[in-house]
C-alpha cells in the first residue's frame, strides 16, 4: 500500500482515536492537522490518558474547533482510583465540551497481578457507567482482553462504544457486534494479519478509521498521524474488495452512528 496521496480522494472522514496532546506534537500540531484535511481528515477524537491530558485536550478543542473533539480518561495501566474520580467529576463538569470517555479498559498484558486487575476492573465500570448516565461514548482499550472488555461493557448496559485497536479473535468480537459496538481500524492494519482477519470478518456497518497516532502506524518506528487514517480506509476496502468510496460512506455514517 503506498503514502497517502496529497489530493483529497475522501472528505468528512474522522480519525477516532489519536493521542494528539502527545508531546511528540507539541512543536508542529497545526501542520499535522492541516495534513490530515488535505487527506480528507477532518476531524479527530482526542483521546487522553490522564487528567493532566485531558485538560490539554479541552485546550485544544478550543484551538481547534470543530476539528479536535475532545475525550478524557484514564489509561488502564494508570490504577490510580482517585485520578479516575478526578477525570469523572470533570467530564461531568464540562459535559457539553467532551465527544467521549477515553481512553479506558483494561489490559491483561501490562498488567498480571489480581489485585491489580480488580482495582482496574473497578476504574473501568466507573468510567462504564459514566458513559450510561451521560449518553457519551466509550473509546475503549481491551489489550489482551478483548473478552473481558466486552462482557464487562454489556454487563453494565454500554450502549455507545467503540473498541480501539481490538486484539482478539473475530470469533470473540461477535457479542460486540450484536450489541451494536464498533470496532476502529489503526494504519497498523497493513502490517497485522489479526487486523487483516478482523477486516475481512467484522461487518462494514461496524468499522471506524482510527491511527492511535502517535502510534500504530503503518510503519513501525514512524511518528503516526491523523492523516493516516486514509490508509485505513484503504486498506478495508482493499481487504473488503468493496470501493473506496463506499467505505467512506459507510465510516462517515458509522461515526455519526457513535459520536452524533
Ligand atoms: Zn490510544
Amino acid at each position: 500500500m503506498g503514502p497517502v496521496s496529497g489530493t483529497a480522494e475522501h472528505s468528512g472522514l474522522t480519525d477516532c482515536h489519536a493521542h494528539l496532546c502527545d508531546g511528540v506534537f507539541a512543536a508542529d500540531l497545526a501542520e499535522v492537522l492541516a495534513r490530515a484535511r488535505e487527506a480528507g481528515v477532518d476531524a479527530v477524537v482526542a483521546v487522553g490518558e490522564t487528567l493532566a491530558d485531558a485538560e490539554r485536550n479541552l485546550e485544544l478543542a478550543d484551538a481547534y474547533p470543530g476539528v479536535v473533539q475532545p475525550a478524557a480518561g484514564l489509561y488502564p495501566t494508570r490504577l490510580d482510583l482517585p485520578e479516575a474520580q478526578r477525570v469523572a467529576d470533570l467530564i461531568r463538569r464540562e459535559r457539553s465540551r467532551f465527544a467521549a470517555i477515553g481512553e479506558v479498559g483494561l489490559d491483561r498484558w501490562k498488567v498480571r497481578d489480581e489485585r491489580d486487575l480488580a482495582l482496574q476492573r473497578e476504574i473501568f465500570a466507573l468510567f462504564i457507567d459514566l458513559s450510561v448516565e451521560l449518553d457519551l461514548p466509550l473509546n475503549v482499550h481491551s489489550r489482551s482482553a478483548g473478552h473481558h472488555a466486552i462482557d464487562l461493557l454489556r454487563e453494565r448496559g454500554a450502549k455507545r462504544v467503540q473498541l480501539h485497536a481490538f486484539d482478539g479473535r473475530a470469533a470473540r468480537a461477535g457479542p460486540a457486534v450484536e450489541a451494536g459496538y464498533f470496532f476502529s481500524m489503526p494504519p497498523s492494519v497493513v502490517r497485522s494479519p489479526q487486523k487483516q482477519k478482523l477486516v475481512r470478518r467484522l461487518p462494514l456497518s461496524c468499522l471506524l478509521l482510527e491511527t492511535d497516532s502517535p502510534v500504530l502506524g503503518p510503519e513501525r518506528d514512524r511518528r503516526n498521524e491523523p492523516a493516516n487514517a486514509a490508509v485505513s480506509l484503504r486498506a478495508i476496502a482493499e481487504l473488503k474488495a468493496i470501493a473506496e468510496e463506499e467505505v467512506g460512506r459507510a465510516v462517515r455514517e458509522n461515526t455519526e452512528r457513535l459520536y452524533g
